[in-house]
């Protein structure tokens, strides 16, 4: 099984594909998080990706499907993988379609939320050292200095400002969303959810959009 996450930045993607990937137990494949990686390990990829990313632009398609592809041909992604942040751009979705026929994919699921709420969302977002990822509101006995969960110092991802936020959201509805259409018009299953809502109610509808 071949998926893909689609939405907005801080549309609950990455909590969302965690959560089903674990479920379908197949690997999460997120392009931002192997990305922030690759910067933090200052590899030459993570050097050429820093200011991009800290501007909230796109890092360039051969260098995203470059780092794609490898992941995908690991021995763990050889029976399906769910995608998240990637394919941004027509030019992404061309490569999976150029990798494994058809789409490329089985099945897309669109995560909707608002612009108001999404930049809500990620101002008020932090992540810890452990990768857990939790809004400010949802720990205010902390007020986001530790993570909930584990208790590990916490911070804010650089490109999680304000301005940054509606830079990202500008360069998602010019190059991303234009992908709904694409996928839209493929033979794949294409699900829409509200991603406004519980946690657990957003994967439950998903789960169930999966596996009727
Ligand atoms: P979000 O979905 O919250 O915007 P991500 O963690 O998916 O965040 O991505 C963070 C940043 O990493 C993006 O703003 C972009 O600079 C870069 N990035 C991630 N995936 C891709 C991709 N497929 N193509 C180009 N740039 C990407």
């Amino acid at each position: 099984m071949r998926l893909l996450f689609l939405g907005p930045p801080g549309a609950g993607k990455g909590t969302q594909a965690k959560r089903v990937a674990a479920n379908l137990e197949i690997p999460h494949i997120a392009t931002g998080d192997m990305l922030r990686q690759a910067v933090s390990e200052g590899t030459d990829l993570g050097l050429k990706a820093r200011a991009i990313m800290e501007r909230g632009d796109l890092v360039p398609d051969d260098l995203v499907i470059g780092m794609l592809m490898e992941r995908i041909a690991r021995d763990d992604a050889s029976a399906g993988f769910i995608l998240d942040g990637f394919p941004r751009t027509i030019g992404q979705a061309a490569a999976l379609e150029d990798r494994f026929g058809g789409a490329g994919l089985d099945a897309a699921v669109v995560i909707d939320v608002d612009s108001d709420e999404i930049v809500r969302r990620i101002s008020g977002r932090r992540m810890c050292g452990n990768g857990h990822v939790f809004h400010v509101d949802d720990a205010p006995s902390t007020e986001g200095d530790t993570c909930d969960q584990c208790g590990e110092p916490t911070y804010q991802r650089e490109d999680d400002q304000v301005e940054t936020v509606r830079n990202r959201l500008g360069v998602y509805r010019e190059l991303t969303e234009p992908l709904i259409a694409f996928y839209q018009d493929r033979q794949i299953d294409f699900y829409r959810v509200d991603g406004v809502g519980g946690v657990d109610s957003i994967t439950d509808a998903i789960m169930a959009a999966l596996r009727p």
